[in-house]
């Protein structure tokens, strides 16, 4: 599928009321690829090493810390001009031929979650993000589902490093995957890199990470990367700034606008605006919340509820959160201190976050406001908050366990107040619920409803899309980050703001996007789709096993064992035995099993038996069962004999 659009000659944003803005063509552009050109020939050597042996990659140059300050400026950092290497080995890659920049995104699009995304030009990549998404109720058994990565696995030689945005699960979780196959170095702030490096760590995976800093400027062979501090509901979250050789790609991953930031950082707006001056080709945006009218509320809104939720709660306060989630779980603890009292943290994934966050500087968490989960019960009700995991009903969390009354700390009394602060992700509705109704049959209060003010989106509603389109004015735009209909709306978004619809390009996973100075098209595929994590498999569990699993979650399964021999006429030795799960329960079943019996043995002692072989008689037992158990049951079990000859 091909559909070319070029940039009508006025193709240029209308509504902006910047009737003079230069085009990317006539800004910057082309002098950075010049740059790019002549100063290939006095490329600097590969600073990096273990990259396997598998032949040079392009260079990677990141500034080092004490040059960061002085990287502001675009063009005064002679760092920042550093040229790439060549692989040596791509005779195509030379210095006069310019390329078209090929978009390709694996996963994000028309999905919430699993975000990748593939930036290509010439024989060298760039990847942004690789995430996880959480399985839907069709894959039974299925812990989490990532990207496949196929596409990066063939051109493995060409993947230059990772850029992550920021530390959210559907960006960075399934990077312990992807790095075994493709081991280059990851680019990204300090916090994302903490919480990647604990993932990492239970995955014996090493990884070459790269702290980052806003505003900080990395040369990765033929692209110039920017990263630019945007508010979201993690700290330290960036959208890029890719200087390539055709124009400026602006990749704005999850973001909002939050004028009042919990950790203080704003939006960088100043960045933004200039980069929209100076002329964006491409911009990438999350669409999220697209469907949300006006403007997403402060995470400081969520702050002023927690105090009131203290104010009035009789006796213990639970709240549970995304653990990532750090600007959510440093406003309970500044709520608890506030209203005199200790905090304690409950489950591995929030205490793991509560770690890392609080030695990288992003958590306030003074260590006298701990409590260890063990003493609990010597503090009275109401001077305890207790934070936990299990906003999405999550069967292994620590809310669940204590709505069941499973855990083996925390139980759940009458006058507790437990706040849900989390929107339930589609999907999970129903658990949620359950856990809900749990805690009020424990007879706790519990605050979960959306008018309840403890919970705000960390993506941009349409406002502030509106905003960042506006601030950005890009010549073309492709919508991530969104079911279809999102990705659609937020193509129309851009439309009503002024841009022409053959500029902005809605596509699938695996689709490709090309782009030069003039023009951008939709232009072939790649092998995309998704990966199963099962356990300790990934990738094992394909179509054939899932249908398995359905069928055995639906009917359940019956098994035959029987062992025989056919010296001296057929003889039975063992059984049959039957056995059966999921099935029927079998002692108030006891005629059937009889009577399957019966049926077994009878298809053993015919005549013709001697002449079958014994794959046969399995086949004719499965066939026969299966017919007999559909008419007296109405159910379709799987049907497994284990019968052998000796
Ligand atoms: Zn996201
Ligand atoms: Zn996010």
């Amino acid at each position: 599928m091909s559909e070319e659009k070029q940039t009508k000659p006025g193709g240029k944003r209308t509504g902006s009321g910047k009737g003079n803005r230069t085009t990317p063509k006539q800004a910057e552009k082309p002098k950075a690829a010049a740059k790019n050109k002549t100063e290939s020939a006095s490329a600097a050597p590969a600073q990096h090493k273990g990259q396997r042996g598998r032949g040079k990659r392009g260079a990677v140059t990141a500034a080092p810390p004490q040059a960061q300050e002085s990287m502001i400026s675009l063009v005064s950092n002679p760092l920042a001009q550093t040229a790439p290497q060549r692989p040596a080995s791509s005779s195509n890659t030379g210095a006069s031929k310019e390329f078209k920049l090929k978009i390709i995104p694996l996963g994000g699009l028309g999905e919430v979650g699993k975000n990748m995304t593939i930036l290509q030009y010439g024989e060298q990549m760039l990847v942004i993000d690789a995430g996880i998404m959480f399985p839907e109720d069709d894959l039974y058994g299925i812990d989490m589902v990532i990207p496949d990565y196929s596409y990066l696995v063939e051109n493995s030689q060409k993947v230059l490093a990772f850029i992550l945005t920021h530390g959210h699960e559907d960006h960075i979780g399934a990077m312990p995957y992807v790095l075994r196959d493709v081991d280059v170095p990851v680019y990204s702030a300090a916090l994302t890199l903490g919480l990647l490096k604990g993932k990492l760590n239970e995955h014996k995976q090493p990884a070459k990470l790269i702290p980052v800093k806003p505003r900080q400027e990395i040369s990765v062979g033929p692209f110039r990367v920017e990263f630019i501090h945007v508010t979201h509901s993690i700290p330290d979250s960036f959208a890029l700034a890719i200087h390539t050789p055709v124009g400026v790609i602006f990749f704005a991953s999850d973001f909002k606008i939050d004028l009042s930031p919990i950790d203080g950082q704003m939006m960088d707006f100043g960045r933004l605006s200039a980069l929209g001056e100076r002329g964006v080709l491409l911009m990438l945006a999350d669409s999220t919340n697209v469907e949300k009218a006006g403007f997403t509320p402060s995470e400081k809104t969520v702050g002023s509820t927690f105090d009131n939720i203290f104010l009035n709660a009789p006796g213990r306060i639970v709240i549970t959160s995304f653990a990532s989630n750090v600007h959510r779980i440093q406003q309970a603890i500044w709520a608890a201190k506030r209203a005199g009292r200790k905090v304690a943290i409950v489950g591995r994934g929030m205490q793991n976050i509560a770690v890392v966050a609080k030695e990288l500087g992003y958590l306030d968490l003074p260590k006298d406001l701990l409590i260890d989960i063990d003493k609990i019960n010597s503090l009275p009700s109401n001077k305890l908050l207790i934070l936990t995991t299990g906003s999405q009903g999550e069967p292994l969390s620590g809310l669940t366990r204590m709505a069941s009354g499973e855990h083996r700390q925390v139980h759940i009394l009458p006058g507790d107040t437990v706040v849900i602060s989390a929107a339930p992700i589609p999907g999970n509705e129903r658990v949620v619920g359950r856990t809900i109704d749990n805690l009020f049959r424990q007879g706790a209060t519990v605050i979960h409803e959306k008018g309840d003010g403890i919970h705000v989106s960390g993506h941009a509603s349409r406002e502030e899309l509106k905003l960042l389109h506006n601030i950005i004015k890009p010549q073309f735009f492709m919508p991530v980050h969104g079911e279809y209909r999102m990705l659609v709306k937020h193509a129309k978004l851009a439309q009503q703001l002024g841009m022409a619809e053959a500029n902005t390009f809605v596509l699938e996973n695996g689709q490709v996007l090309e782009v030069d100075r003039q023009r951008c098209r939709v232009n072939g595929r790649v092998p995309s789709g998704r990966v199963l994590i099962d356990g300790l498999g990934v990738g094992d569990v394909g179509n054939t096993v899932l249908k398995e699993r359905r069928i055995l979650s639906e009917s359940g399964i019956l098994l035959v064992h029987m062992i025989y021999t056919c010296k001296g006429g057929t003889q039975i030795l063992a059984g049959p035995e039957i056995f059966s799960r999921g099935f029927i329960f079998e002692k108030e079943y006891e005629h059937i099993i009889d009577e399957i019996k019966e049926k077994v043995i009878a298809l053993c002692t015919m005549e013709k038996l001697t002449s079958f072989n014994n794959y046969d008689l399995s086949n004719q037992v499965r066939s026969t069962l299966a017919r007999f158990l559909l008419e007296r049951t109405g159910r379709r079990p799987v049907i497994l004999p284990i019968i052998s000859e000796v």
